[in-house]
């Protein structure tokens, strides 16, 4: 609304009103067009310039964040579950493989360590969705190195595995000859009567009777040490080196298949039952050693006999009858 103005008019002695011409009031309303029209202009440039309107660009920009966002989420839920698996695989690791290999189980702050020291997310930094990036990177890396620890492990195991596969085919575990009805083991580790003086006498090792010829096996994986008839008693014997601190002696025999520092696996025919040294009646003599002790040879059939069969031949090892010595 323009300012009124007013004149004083002698004639009359009055303030009268000044009428703007018409062309005038043209003009200005044209100026006042313009104006308004250049101010709308700028306005708008403004807006378009700050953070309250979006362009096409940004808003495509926007929906891309939010899809990286949505496929971050994705990601998340694919490393729990990887999480979860390598968590069931390295409670079985600690708590069946290791503990079957008498290996340390390893503990859990060792597995799920992350990278200390420097900084190493620093160039992830500074960003609005560096949290999370960090923190989805930082995830992997923990996965990465619980994968590298699962690893190692399971080499460690199965290079135990490997050593006490060696270890069970070296302890003797089986029956020095062929005995699968058990009618051949005539007497056990204990007290005995001698055969000779028939007072009681400890005997060492187990007797397994058989006729003269019968084959002599191997009751596990070694070495032979002896192979004479020097030693008192056992006549022409055998003796093998099992390592782990085991050796197995085979006495009596009348005949050797074998020469001391040969290598012998277990069932190999290393010699035939006779009667040689201080023995009554054709039978080999069996003796198993563990660190220099002489041990009942009885609870190392576990390779080739059943829970019945070791029952069986149990009741007969512990009759107190007379040695074949
Ligand atoms: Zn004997």
């Amino acid at each position: 609304m323009s300012k009124v103005k007013y004149y004083y008019d002698p004639d009359t002695l009055s303030y009268r009103k000044i009428e703007p011409k018409k062309s005038k009031r043209y003009r200005n309303l044209f100026l006042f067009l313009v104006g308004s029209a250049l101010f709308g202009f700028l306005g708008l440039i403004i807006l378009l310039n700050t953070r309250w309107v979006n362009t096409p660009k940004e808003l495509s920009l926007e929906r891309e964040v939010r899809n990286y966002e949505l496929q971050y989420d994705i990601l998340n839920r694919k490393m729990e579950q990887m999480e979860q698996v390598l968590a069931n695989i390295e409670e079985r690791d600690n708590n069946i493989y290791r503990l079957y290999f008498e290996a340390n189980p390893i503990p859990e702050e060792q597995r799920r360590a992350g990278f200390g020291g420097i900084n190493r997310y620093k160039s992830l930094e500074g960003f609005n969705n560096s949290e999370i990036i960090i923190n989805a990177t930082k995830r992997l890396d923990i996965i990465q190195k619980q994968m590298v620890i699962q690893s190692k492990s399971l080499d460690e195991i199965a290079k135990l595995a490997e050593e006490k596969e060696k270890l069970l085919a070296s302890i003797p575990a089986i029956q020095p000859i062929s005995n699968e009805d058990l009618t051949r083991m005539a007497s056990g580790y204990g007290w005995r009567s001698d055969p000779f003086t028939k007072a009681r006498k400890m005997h060492w090792g187990m007797d397994f009777t058989a006729p003269r010829g019968t084959p002599i096996y191997a009751t596990g994986d070694g070495k032979v040490t002896r192979a004479d008839n020097r030693s008192s008693g056992y006549g022409k014997h055998v003796r093998i080196d099992h390592g782990y601190g085991y050796l197995s002696l085979y006495g009596h025999m009348s005949k050797y298949n074998v020469t001391v520092g040969q290598k012998v696996k277990r069932g190999d025919l290393i010699g035939f039952v006779g009667s040689t040294g201080r023995s009554e009646a054709p039978h080999v003599h069996y003796e198993v050693f563990k660190d220099g002790e002489r041990i009942n040879p009885i609870n190392f059939y576990y390779g080739s006999l059943t829970a019945e069969e070791f029952d069986n031949m149990l009741k007969l090892a512990n009759q107190e009858n007379q040695s074949l010595d």
